[in-house]
């Protein structure tokens, strides 16, 4: 398994890479253990210093930043441009609340009346971070600007199609004045997780993607006794009920299921409609469905990307066989996309059986799972009958209904009249087969530390 750069709306092969070595694994687990050593002992103020630098960068490029993307996974531009800001967002919010977020707690014990109970919040050491290509740099500055402002550093090993977009971001953090090493990119194979983690410095690993590869490197994380926290697959539920403003859910429906070429773990999957408002709710969203533009995502009139690759879109016509031969409706919306490049034709699902392989899978492109409900609890049951957990949105005018709602999904997050949000200061992650623990704000801030316990009595 190589790594390249293979632009998916040209389909050239721009750059490629060789896959690291044990050598070259051991040096870079080194480099970033002797960051650590001195990283660990400065204080969070200092720290965040790097985190402003690099937000500084992104500012000053953000277009070029955006470019890269683009280049290497097909995103629109506009969209690029997003993440840059998005990623600038994360590091300022870090430099605005790392230090209150990790300075010592003091707890009220029974018994100290003289003494005291305080909790510190120490780093750990190299953590791994193993991350998809669907966010090439938003995956990395989130686990990097909250783990750099706690004190660890991180050996990354970013998806094999987003090779430059990896080095651009161990770059970044070089040029914002990182001590060399505290972020490290190897383009290691999959195998080599057993060498990270067996390796007593590597304290813990932090991976994004998908079923599969969380179920394998934690495997081997719990095997080294090392903690892991998994970012993994979605298939969010966005429910419209029958008091809805329709036109608004239509909106945010279609954009909601194909940002990202519909390539988001949180983007709405499996939308399901109260009986009320169905079908007008199906005859507006096929509409707005099929008025999208797919093309060069460098052109700012696209509004529909390619796939990442060719092979993404070749395992998503897979699926939507599947469904075809499971007895689903399927149906190919809007005028045929380009030829070349890894586009894929939008279509909507709608008669999906209970229980069939297509109601329980995620389908990671412009595929629309459209359900319908007989009423509120119907929605509630269909949305948790899925076997991941990690958004979910809810479209109502009554706003004490949302949250009520809200409340019975078995999700980690849940919007009320909007997608399931990608944001800088609100905590990212899921339950079920969507993973476990939490990214970002103070959650994600935590997950990697020692919470030493120091009681004077
Ligand atoms: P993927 O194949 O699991 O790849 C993700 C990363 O894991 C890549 O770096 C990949 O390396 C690596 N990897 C895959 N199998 C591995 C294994 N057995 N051992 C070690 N590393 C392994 O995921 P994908 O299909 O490209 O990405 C999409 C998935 O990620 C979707 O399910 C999506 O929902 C999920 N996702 C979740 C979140 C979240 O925050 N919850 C965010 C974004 C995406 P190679 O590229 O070298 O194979």
């Amino acid at each position: 398994m190589g790594y390249a750069t293979t632009n998916p709306f040209t389909g050239d092969v721009e750059k490629t890479f060789e896959t690291a070595t044990t050598e070259q694994i051991e040096a870079a687990i080194t480099l970033a253990d002797q960051a650590f050593q001195t990283w660990r002992d400065k204080p969070v103020a200092e720290r965040v210093q790097v985190l402003q630098k690099a937000a500084d960068l992104l500012r000053a490029d953000v277009r070029g930043f955006a470019s890269m993307l683009t280049k290497e996974m097909g995103k629109l531009i506009g969209e690029a441009e997003a993440e840059v800001n998005l990623c600038i967002g994360m590091l300022e919010y870090y430099v605005a609340n790392a230090e209150e977020q990790l300075a010592p707690r003091t707890l009220p014990a029974k018994g100290f009346d003289q003494g005291d109970v305080v909790i510190h919040h120490e780093p750990l050491g190299v953590l791994y971070a193993v991350e998809p290509w669907n966010f090439p740099f938003y995956q990395v500055i989130r686990i990097g600007a909250p783990q750099f402002s706690a004190g660890n550093s991180i050996v990354l090993k970013h998806a094999s199609n987003v090779p430059q977009s990896s080095l651009a971001m161990e770059k970044l953090f070089r040029d914002a004045g990182a001590p060399e090493g505290l972020l490290v990119n190897v383009f290691a194979s999959h195998e080599a997780a057993e060498q990270i983690l067996s390796d007593p410095r590597v304290r813990g690993v932090a991976l994004t993607g998908s079923e599969g590869a969380g179920a394998s490197v934690a495997a081997t994380a719990a095997k080294h006794l090392t903690k892991s926290t998994l970012e993994l697959g979605g298939a969010d539920a966005f429910i419209v009920l029958d008091d809805a403003e329709v036109d608004k859910a239509v909106k945010w429906a279609v954009f909601g299921r194909h940002w990202n070429a519909g390539q988001v773990c949180c983007s709405s999957k499996r939308v399901i409609v109260v009986d009320g408002v169905y079908d007008d709710f199906l005859a507006k969203y096929r509409q707005g469905v099929a008025e999208l533009v797919a093309g060069d995502p460098m052109a700012e009139e696209t509004t529909l990307a390619p796939l990442s690759s060719q092979a993404a879109a070749d395992d998503l016509a897979k699926l939507v066989e599947q469904a075809r031969e499971e007895g689903c409706t399927v149906e190919e919306v809007g005028d045929p996309v380009p030829e070349q490049g890894a586009f894929f034709q939008p279509t909507i699902i709608t008669d999906i059986p209970e229980g069939s392989k297509t109601s329980q899978q995620e389908f990671f492109g412009p595929v629309s799972q459209i359900y319908r409900a007989k009423d509120a609890d119907d929605a509630v049951r269909i949305a948790n009958a899925s076997p991941f957990g990690l958004g979910g949105s809810v479209f109502t005018t009554d706003e004490e209904e949302g949250r009520a709602l809200a409340r019975r999904l078995d999700t980690g997050m849940v919007y009320i009249n909007q997608p399931t949000g990608v944001k800088a200061d609100i905590p990212f992650g899921g339950t079920k087969r969507s993973g476990y623990g939490r990214e970002l704000v103070d959650l994600g801030l935590l997950e990697f530390v020692n919470d030493k316990v120091v009681v004077v009595s």
